[in-house]
C-alpha cells in the first residue's frame, strides 16, 4: 500500500462541498466520454491538459475548466493538486493517467480523491500480479512457458509494461524465438534487459473480444457495459495482403493498437462472460481489499471450442470503451440509450453522494 492513506483522502473529501463536485481527469485516452458523461449526470468538469494537446477538448467542449500543464506527469505537482482540491475534484483514472502520472506517484504523492481502488492499479500493471489475480479467480488464461527452450507449439512472446504490443511476436520453436529476438533488437523495439523478462505464453488462435465491465461497489453488482475488438498495426493491415505476398515479403507483424471496433459476442457465450467478470471481482476482493470498484476490462480471445480465454485485464477504464460513448448493445438492455462508461462512473459518484456512501467508492 502506498503513502496516500485512505483516512487522509476521506478528510479531504469531508471538506468538499458535495453540492459542487467537479469530475476531473487527464486529457487523453478516454477523457472525452468520462467528462461528457459527468456533464450528463450534472457535474462540473475539469481537464488536466498537456500544452499542444488541447484541440479535441476545446472542439468537443467537454471540459468546464482547463488546467494546462507542460507535461502530463505534472498532474502530480503540488500546485495542480491544490487547484483540483480547490474545485472539489474527484479524479477518474484511466490508462494514460496511470502511465503518465506514474504508479509510485499515484500511490505516494497524489492527495486528491480518486474514483475506484487506487491500490489495484499496480496489480493490472505488473504481469505477475495480474496473473495471480486471474489464477486465484480460476479464470481460463493462456498456458505460460517458463523458458524459451520449452517452446513446443505456437507461442506469443511479450515484454514488460503496456507498450501497445510493440515488440511482441509469435514463434513456434526455440530457434525461431532467438532469431526474432535478434530482429526486434535490431529494430530498437527491445533491449537486452527485456529479453530476460520475456513472457512466453500459448498462442491462442481465436477472435478478440475486449469485454468492458462495471462493478458497482454500492450495489454489489457486476454490469456488462460493452465490448470492442482492437484494430492493430501492422497485423490488421498485413492480413489485407494476399497470402502469397505475405510469404514473399517476410516481415514480422506487430500489434500496436491504433483504434477499436465495437463488437457483440454470440449470445450463448454471455454466461461465460458474466462468470469471468464475477470471478475477477471475487478474486480482487480477496487479494487487494476492498477489491475492484468501477470499470474493469478483460481482454479475451475466443477459440473454436468457444472458450473465452483471458490474456490481459485492466482495473480501470479501458481504451475500448470509446466505442460506446452513446451506449452499447449491452448498456441499451439495462439503461436504454446513452450510457457510456464515463457516464456510469459519474452515476455511481452521484449515487454515492445521494446515499452518503462516497467513502465506499473513493480512495
Ligand atoms: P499490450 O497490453 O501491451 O497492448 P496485449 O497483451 O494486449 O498487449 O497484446 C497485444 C495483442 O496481441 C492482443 O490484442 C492480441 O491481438 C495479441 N495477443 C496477446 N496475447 C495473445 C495470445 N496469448 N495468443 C494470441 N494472440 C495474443
Amino acid at each position: 500500500m502506498g503513502e496516500v492513506k485512505k483516512e487522509r483522502i476521506l478528510e479531504i473529501l469531508d471538506g468538499y462541498d458535495k453540492e459542487n463536485i467537479t469530475i476531473a481527469t487527464l486529457g487523453s485516452h478516454t477523457s472525452l466520454h468520462i467528462l461528457n458523461g459527468a456533464k450528463e449526470e450534472g457535474f462540473r468538469t475539469a481537464i488536466v491538459c498537456e500544452k499542444g494537446r488541447e484541440v479535441p477538448y476545446e472542439r468537443f467542449g467537454v471540459a468546464d475548466e482547463f488546467i494546462m500543464v507542460d507535461q502530463f506527469k505534472d498532474i502530480v505537482n503540488e500546485e495542480v493538486q491544490e487547484k483540483l482540491r480547490a474545485m472539489n475534484a474527484i479524479v477518474v483514472p484511466h490508462g494514460s493517467f496511470v502511465a503518465y502520472a506514474g504508479l509510485d506517484n499515484v500511490e505516494d504523492k497524489f492527495n486528491v480523491p480518486m474514483f475506484g481502488n487506487r491500490d489495484i492499479l499496480r496489480w493490472e500493471a505488473e504481469r505477475d500480479l495480474e496473473r495471480k489475480l486471474l489464477v486465484n479467480g480460476n479464470v481460463r488464461i493462456p498456458m505460460k512457458y517458463d523458458k524459451p527452450e520449452d517452446i513446443d507449439r505456437a507461442v506469443m512472446v511479450k515484454f514488460p509494461g503496456a507498450r501497445g504490443g510493440r515488440g511482441y511476436f509469435v514463434a513456434s520453436s526455440f530457434e525461431e524465438f532467438n532469431s526474432k529476438i535478434e530482429a526486434m533488437k535490431a529494430r530498437g523495439w527491445i533491449e537486452d534487459e527485456d529479453v530476460e523478462q520475456a513472457h512466453i505464453e500459448e498462442y491462442v488462435s481465436g477472435c478478440n473480444y475486449c469485454i468492458h465491465y462495471f462493478y458497482s461497489a454500492l450495489d454489489d453488482e457486476v454490469e456488462l457495459m460493452g465490448m470492442d475488438s482492437r484494430y492493430e498495426s501492422s497485423i490488421d493491415g498485413f492480413v489485407r495482403m494476399p497470402a502469397k505476398d505475405q510469404l514473399d515479403i517476410d516481415i514480422s507483424p506487430s500489434y500496436v493498437v491504433t483504434g477499436n471496433h465495437p463488437v457483440v459476442i454470440r449470445e450463448s457465450l454471455l454466461t461465460q462472460v458474466f462468470d469471468i467478470g464475477d470471478k475477477l471481482v471475487k478474486s480482487a476482493a480477496e487479494l487487494v481489499k476492498p477489491g475492484l470498484n468501477g470499470p474493469f476490462c478483460m481482454q479475451t480471445l475466443v477459440n473454436d471450442n468457444l472458450e473465452v480465454v483471458v490474456f490481459e485485464t485492466s482495473a480501470r477504464t479501458d481504451g475500448g470503451t470509446n466505442t460506446f460513448m452513446e451506449g452499447s448493445a449491452y448498456t441499451y438492455l439495462k439503461y436504454g440509450s446513452g450510457m457510456s462508461m464515463g457516464r456510469r462512473v459519474a452515476r455511481e459518484i452521484k449515487n454515492g453522494i445521494e446515499r452518503d456512501e462516497l467513502e465506499k467508492i473513493i480512495t
